[in-house]
């Protein structure tokens, strides 16, 4: 538990620092997004349109970078509302098939009776999409990714499951530490986003992984 807190700790402080930068370079690059999409849609220039779409698509990527590090900023308040899950994960759904269709993955849901829960749609959104990007990254060419809710005894569970080569050892043991990658491009932030966004919804993240494939469980707690 110690370590946990030491762990969360030395997010804040990454997190605090990220987020003022990001602020600041987010503006001229929405900035610059939008010439590049307005030139890049004139006729004039319509011999550079595949350099266009690679310009948007790493502008995108830069993006989505900052966004991973402004959401280990402390400040961020949490917003909880009786949600109902399977309706969020319907939500992001066409999202994640978009992304997966490309790698020849199929999505399945298997979505169970399951209560209405107090999150914050919005992380658990991020939670979801951190968790499915993962295992589709896991399967670069082709096959099943699942995510099922159900509940048992102790409340309601999301699990997202793919058919990858599974997590290493070594990165098992210290995954949710930022900066932990074994991707080239990877930030490594995704899951330690992940443990800091289920320890804000006192849930608990559970791990089964194997040459098979991994599934990673959250368990939401019942709130009566
Ligand atoms: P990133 O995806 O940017 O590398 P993450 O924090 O999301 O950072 O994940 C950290 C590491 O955990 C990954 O680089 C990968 O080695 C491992 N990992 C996470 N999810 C999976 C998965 N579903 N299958 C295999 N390895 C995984
Ligand atoms: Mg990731």
């Amino acid at each position: 538990l110690e370590q946990d807190v030491a762990r969360l700790d030395r997010l804040n402080i990454v997190g605090q620092m990220a987020a003022n930068l990001a602020h600041e370079v987010r503006n001229p690059l929405t900035t610059v997004r939008g010439y590049l999409q307005l030139f890049g849609n004139k006729r004039e220039f319509q011999h550079y349109k595949e350099q266009f779409t690679l310009l948007l698509d790493e502008l995108d990527r830069t993006n989505h970078i900052i966004t991973e590090y402004l959401a280990l900023s402390k400040n961020k308040s949490i917003e909880m509302k009786k949600c109902n899950l399977n309706e969020i994960i319907l939500t992001i759904h066409p999202l994640i098939k978009a992304d997966a269709v490309s790698f020849n993955i199929e999505t399945v849901l298997e979505l169970g009776k399951i209560p209405n829960l107090y999150l914050d749609d919005k992380e658990i959104k991020q939670l979801i999409l951190n968790f499915t990007r993962n295992a589709i990254e896991a399967m670069p060419s082709g096959g099943k990714l699942t995510i099922t809710t159900t509940i048992d005894s102790k409340g309601t569970i999301l699990s997202v499951a793919d058919q990858g080569p599974g997590i290493p050892q070594q990165v098992l043991e210290n995954l949710g530490k930022p900066f932990l990658t074994t991707k080239a491009t990877g930030t490594g932030l995704g899951m330690a986003i992940c443990y800091r966004i289920a320890h804000r919804h006192n849930a608990k993240l559970d791990i089964n992984t194997g040459p098979a494939g991994t599934t990673i469980n959250i368990r939401f707690e019942t709130i009566n």
